[in-house]
């Protein structure tokens, strides 16, 4: 007995170094995570500043990774040095963000985000900071740039899996807040009142959700409960940064799974209005689906996704309605479509702001459309030469693959890229009607059936 507990004892099973501070150090033999697994750049950056007297860090999703036998995304650093003084280390490096300043360090093809310890805005000691954090009426905080030490900056992070601290050249991992346990546990917890962190910045629910799918990890119960009950408060966060995070969710690699989560948690209601609308209906759900499923291979596969092509396919079945409706009231096929466009970009930038420049794309990608159905004379072959085919023939396989349109068309302009060019004369469809007679025909419905459609 007494020699079982010595041997548990020795193997650091029940005796864990605990500082003052309340952390535990755990050595390279219990992590293993050898100095070789870091990044070069993050390396550059925690060498260049130790070598400076600063202490310097490897956190957040790249330890958590690392312990996971995962390879990091991206690496965060966080040290005491302040923003202007990592900045003044660093020749490629800028200060950027307003609700708290990083510094992000290049190195060849790699950035890293440099982030100074801070503290909690309500962190005993905090009210000398010299930029104290202000929240809204809600608590969310609007500023938090108070300065604090390692042990402040581990009690400010979001889950305990995020607030481990793994030091490159002594190899040493300073978990504040029982993160290895929780990650061999597979669970996710966060740190303090899990309450009072939403209400201090509602995204920490999103991330749980994101965090929850991409590991497969169980929330814990306490860090699970308030969700549903606080989701509401995600309509105070800027549109900007909720793009943001929408944006890490999709291009996860596990968008489906989020969404899945999202919806379980309760929070896909009011917080997304295009998710919201879309999966409640039988045909946009499953479209939705598709293209995240589609998304997630991709970016399993490490091939490029094109955010303007996820977030069209997203809105896509919103277009679709306005765009019969507007039909219906009397307008024609083309304006009612660019009508509808605008209606649900609009209706959509209150709460998600949708850069400019992605506007363009699922506008592009949009107005493609109508064009696969017409398949007679040059048409096809002007289509074909656009430099966004590509992208508008895998939006309309999708729309067939849905259901939405019959598969034949899919198949035919698979089989029309495929062919050689003298071929491609002989698939065209016939000009059945002349082209008077089928001016007056036009089609009010917007779906139409692939046959109605290139009568068009
Ligand atoms: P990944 O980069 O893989 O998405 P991550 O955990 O590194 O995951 P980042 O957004 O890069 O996420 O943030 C880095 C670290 O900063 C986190 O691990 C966490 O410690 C802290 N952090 C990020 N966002 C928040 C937040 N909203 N509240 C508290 N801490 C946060
Ligand atoms: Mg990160």
């Amino acid at each position: 007995m007494i020699k079982k507990l010595i041997g548990r004892v020795l193997s650091g099973k029940l005796f864990n170094p605990r500082s003052q501070s309340g952390a535990i150090t755990l050595e390279f033999k219990s992590h293993s995570v050898s100095r070789e697994q870091i990044s070069a750049c993050a390396l550059q950056v925690t060498d260049t500043l130790q070598s400076k007297g600063f202490s310097a860090y490897v956190v957040g999703g790249a330890v958590r990774d690392l312990l996971l036998k995962r390879t990091p995304k991206d690496y965060d650093v966080a040290t005491n040095a302040t923003p202007e003084q990592v900045h003044g280390l660093f020749r490629r490096s800028r200060i950027i963000g307003r609700r708290f300043q990083i510094v992000h360090v290049m190195s060849g093809r790699e950035t890293v985000e440099v982030s100074t310890f801070r503290a909690a805005h309500d962190a005993p000691g905090s009210e000398s900071g010299v930029d104290k954090a202000r929240t809204d009426e809600h608590g969310r905080i609007l500023r938090d740039n108070v300065f604090g030490n390692q042990q402040q900056d581990a009690t400010r992070r979001d889950l305990t899996i995020n607030a481990l601290f793994y030091d490159p050249s002594t190899l040493q991992l300073h978990d504040f807040h029982g993160g290895v346990e929780d990650l061999k546990a597979q669970r996710l917890r966060l740190i303090g009142d899990p309450s009072q962190r939403y209400r201090e910045d509602p995204v920490r629910m999103l991330r749980v959700v994101r965090f929850a799918a991409a590991l497969n990890f169980q929330i814990d119960p306490a860090t699970r409960k308030p969700i549903r009950e606080l989701s509401g408060l995600l309509s105070n966060v800027p549109a900007a940064r909720l793009f943001d995070e929408m944006l890490k969710m999709l291009l996860s690699g596990h968008a489906v799974q989020t969404v899945k989560r999202l919806r379980e948690e309760g929070l896909h209601g009011g917080l997304l209005p295009l998710l919201d609308v879309i999966l409640e209906q039988p045909l946009g759900e499953k479209f939705v689906m598709m293209a995240l499923e589609n998304t997630d291979e991709r970016i399993r596969a490490n091939k490029g996704v094109s955010p303007g092509f996820l977030f069209s396919t997203l809105l896509w079945h919103e277009v679709l309605k306005a765009w019969r409706r507007i039909q219906a009231q009397g307008l024609s096929n083309i304006p009612a479509l660019y009508q509808a466009m605008e209606e649900v970009l609009q209706k959509q930038s209150d709460q998600l702001a949708i850069p400019r420049r992605l506007i363009g794309d699922m506008k592009e990608l949009w107005a493609l459309q109508p064009r696969f159905l017409q398949r007679n004379g040059r048409r096809p072959f002007r289509l074909l030469e656009l430099p966004r085919f590509r992208a508008g023939y895998d939006f309309m396989l999708l729309r067939c693959q849905s259901g939405e349109l019959d598969m034949e068309l899919a198949d035919w302009w698979t089989q029309f890229q495929e062919v050689e060019a003298s071929e491609r004369e002989e698939m065209l469809l016939p000009d059945a009607i002349p082209k008077k007679r089928r001016r007056r025909k036009r089609s009010t419905g917007a779906v139409q059936t692939v046959e109605a459609a290139e009568k068009v």
